[in-house]
């Protein structure tokens, strides 16, 4: 995950001042100076790191801070909040058209993502707020660009607008529009042509597509590993077209996060998406406060909730919480819980966003990756009904034959029995303190 050496660095600040129960100036400036230090490794502007470290110092040597019963901590939430309005304050919403369809288009230099943003915003429009998109393909200069759509098309199952490369942009834009009228499709997501570099015939290009429909919304993709690079594109693209948000997509690789905290100062443009990997359920809406609670280790507790509650089915969580206690869990069970938290993204990004996270050693290391997952699950489908629902008769010819099944080895297969055997002991233990705790009005 991106900003990771920042959060670093801003932690340890933190820590320093945190229990302070008076705070001088000399204490500031000194803590000031560590924050400047940490944003300019972070490749953030130097301008915005001069007026943030400007408003801060104010802030913290006022009356706010100093008059406070715990100097130390209200630095931090100051610190937290200039963050927060540094990537914008509010968390900015999509627009919604009067009258339907709402038209977004999509541009960006090549490379920056933009065809998989396209994607993966039609399928967050579709999973979160029950919209249904139709795609455009209008990027009739790179080779594949199309084809490339319509299979992101193909596989979220999404209908792809295209009349090939040989009409113009202008022409294929407006005639989707209609098409989507006609349709009832509400939102029109528009894929525009890219360039390596800003050149005078893209911006002649999408200048005319923009004054020809209209767009509600120009969204432009950047890149976040490309840092300060990310923000010049994004200030030339608003100057010479005019942009109403930002996607800022690679934030899960390892990117200083310099783009993610100048590119709204810099352009005055909000960021109103994040994209954190190739699959197309990696794009998050942007929460600049949940964001600063990340790097200051604050934890994102909400976000967490959200993957949850899109992804964990309420009802079959009670009815394993059912199982659970009266031990009738099998492993069908087991296989469903596991596809319910793989569905919400890869752990060890889950498990950062709880508060405190980063000071638990080891974490960072923890590497929990889909393969394994896929492994457990062969196993459990290569499994009769009644060997899941009764693991107690698979016997040595049963495992064989399961580890031959799932193409797994017969230690893998034993391994996970014994596993799930210890889970469901322990399960019992648990239900029995409780069933004691009970009858003593003990705790529950
Ligand atoms: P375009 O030329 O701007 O349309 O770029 P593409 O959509 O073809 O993306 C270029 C490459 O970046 C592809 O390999 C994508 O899978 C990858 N990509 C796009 N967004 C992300 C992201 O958020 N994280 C990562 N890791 N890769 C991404």
């Amino acid at each position: 995950m991106a900003f990771e050496g920042l959060a670093d660095r801003l932690q340890s600040t933190m820590q320093k001042i945190r229990g302070k129960g008076k705070v001088t100036e000399s204490d500031v400036k000194e803590m000031m100076r560590e924050v400047r230090l940490a944003l300019l490794y972070a490749d953030v502007n130097l301008k915005v790191v001069k007026s943030f470290i400007k408003k801060v110092s104010e802030r913290a040597v006022g009356q706010e801070v100093m008059k406070s019963l715990t100097p130390g901590q209200q630095v931090i939430k100051v610190v937290k909040e200039e963050l927060t309005e540094l990537m914008g304050g509010e968390q900015s919403k999509i627009a919604v058209a009067s009258k339907p369809p709402t038209v977004i288009m999509m541009v960006g230099l090549q490379g920056a993502g933009k065809t998989t943003t396209t994607g993966k915003l039609a399928n967050l429009l579709r999973k979160k707020y029950n919209r249904k998109p139709l795609l455009v393909a209008a990027d009739i200069y790179r080779p594949a660009a199309i084809n490339q759509l319509q299979t992101l098309g193909k596989q979220i199952d999404m209908p792809v607008f295209s009349l090939g490369d040989k009409v113009s942009p202008v022409e294929i834009a407006t005639k989707a529009i209609e098409q989507a009228k006609a349709d009832h499709h509400d939102y029109v997501l528009i894929d525009t042509a890219g360039r390596l570099h800003i050149d005078e015939n893209l911006m002649d290009e999408l200048k005319s597509v923009k004054e020809n429909v209209k767009p509600d919304e120009i969204f432009l993709v950047v890149d976040a590993m490309t840092g300060q690079d990310a923000v010049n594109v994004a200030d030339s693209f608003n100057e010479q077209l005019g942009i109403t948000g930002v996607v800022l997509t690679k934030l899960d690789g390892d990117t200083r996060g310099g783009a993610a905290l100048s590119i709204r100062a810099v352009t005055n443009q909000p960021i109103k998406f994040i994209g954190l990997g190739e699959k197309m359920d990696a794009l998050e809406t942007f929460h600049p406060e949940r964001m600063a609670s990340r790097i200051l280790g604050m934890g994102d507790v909400l976000t967490l909730i959200e993957k949850a509650q899109a992804n964990v089915d309420e009802e079959k969580a009670r009815e394993l919480e059912k199982k659970m206690r009266t031990s009738s869990i099998t492993l069908d069970d087991f296989l469903e819980q596991l596809s319910q938290v793989k569905n919400m993204g890869p752990l060890d990004e889950l498990l950062k966003m709880m508060p405190g996270a980063n000071k638990m050693k080891g974490l960072n290391n923890l590497q929990i990756d889909d393969k394994q997952i896929a492994h457990v699950e062969a196993i459990i489908k290569s499994m009769t009904k009644k060997e899941k629902e009764d693991p107690d008769i698979i016997n040595a010819s049963r495992r064989r034959r399961i580890a031959k099944g799932s193409g797994r080895p017969v230690q893998e297969v034993n391994r996970l029995l014994k596993q799930f055997e210890e889970m469901k002991k322990m399960m019992k233990q648990m239900t029995n303190m409780q069933k004691k705790g009970k009858k003593k009005g003990g705790f529950k």
